[in-house]
């Protein structure tokens, strides 16, 4: 049965996220020959338009106004409720980030329709639109079966793959007005301040180097950095390390900090703890680097390395230097 997907471009700084890629493909499979869009919202991001066709979008909406430049609740709501009601599609999906996870319920609620949080894959069982989505802080997986209505959901970024880009495809782009001089808005950004990061996305990140309190100091996080460096990795941390003051909350992994699913997931001086594996466990292969041998986080591992963090950490970074 073909149906309609909306899906709405995940932009930061200046780039549209993997993840929405990750989130087209889907959209396509769940379209079944049905008319895929994205949604494009901000200031100054018509430029993207294209580049979205050739990921598999028919139809990319365009909604430029200089008051979306920063999200705020109210804005982002305002526009996408106008958009959605005058698309109507069928599915709309959104990424597992700080804005999806806030808009994707406020406008299902607007729609009274329902909404599936943390998908990480998506299929077609006797016709209906099934998600998986992780349960139990990741330590199984439910299926939600959608019978019938709108439906509204949240992409955790690097679970789907996104389709090879196809140059000779494009979209259709249609401008629509932002319409918030008639909107009430309660919230308006004044100004941003960001914090100094290492660059690479701990969310779509590939690689990651993680430290826990085996750290010790914020000055031990310097080996990770090198290591990370090397390996083109982001550097996350256990709620520990960043109670300690480590590091920034930002680096946080786990059930109250950020969700990770990279190829290669590099634990140093992290016990395991259950709140820790429920952001990281998913990834794909985990190392981890412990003087414990009993540490739970080896239970989990591919591969274990029982050692000084301070003495392995360094040798493996002038090994992977050599390569
Ligand atoms: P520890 O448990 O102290 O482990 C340190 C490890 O380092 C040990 O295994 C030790 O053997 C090893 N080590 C020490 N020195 C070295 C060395 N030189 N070389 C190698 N290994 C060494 N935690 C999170 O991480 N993320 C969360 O999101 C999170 N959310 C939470 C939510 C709630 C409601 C609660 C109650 C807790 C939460 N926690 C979270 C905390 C969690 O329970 C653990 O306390 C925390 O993960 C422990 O961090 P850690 O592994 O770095 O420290």
């Amino acid at each position: 049965m073909a149906r309609t997907c909306l899906v709405m471009a995940d932009l930061r700084g200046g780039k549209v996220r993997n993840v929405t890629y990750e989130a087209l493909a889907a959209a396509r499979r769940l379209a079944e020959g049905g008319e895929v869009s994205v949604a494009l919202v901000g200031d100054g991001v018509s430029g993207f338009a294209q580049g979205l066709g050739a990921y598999g979008a028919d139809k990319v909406y365009v909604v430029e106004d200089t008051g979306l430049k920063h999200y705020t609740p109210d804005a982002y709501a305002s526009v996408m409720e106008r958009l959605i009601r005058t698309a109507d599609p069928d599915v709309v999906l959104f990424a597992h980030s700080a804005i999806g996870r806030d808009l994707a319920p406020k406008l299902a609620a607007r729609f009274g329709a329902g909404q599936v949080s943390d998908v990480v894959d998506v299929g077609l069982e006797d016709g209906k639109i099934v998600f998986t989505r992780p349960i139990y802080a990741g330590k199984a997986f439910t299926k939600v079966t959608i019978s019938d209505g709108k439906v509204f959901a949240t992409v955790r970024p690097n679970n789907l793959s996104a389709d090879e880009p196809d140059a000779g495809r494009s979209a259709t782009v249609e401008t629509v007005g932002a319409g918030l001089s008639g909107a009430s808005l309660r919230t308006v950004v004044k100004e941003v301040v960001q914090k100094a990061t290492s660059g690479v996305d701990l969310t779509e990140a590939k690689i990651i180097v993680s430290g826990g309190r085996g750290v010790k100091s914020a000055e031990g996080f310097k080996p990770l950095y090198e290591l990370a460096e090397v390996l083109g990795a982001a550097v996350g941390a256990s709620r520990a390390a960043c109670d300690a003051g480590y590091c920034d909350y930002s680096m946080q992994i786990g059930q109250t900090g950020k969700v990770v699913t990279p190829d290669l997931y590099i634990a140093c001086g992290i016990s395991g703890a259950i709140q820790h594996l429920a952001g990281m466990s998913n990834s794909k292969v985990i190392v981890a680097i412990n003087k414990d041998p009993e540490a739970p986080i080896l239970k989990v591992a591919n591969y274990g390395i029982v050692g000084d963090l301070f003495e392995v950490v360094p040798m493996l970074t002038e090994e992977l230097k050599k390569v």
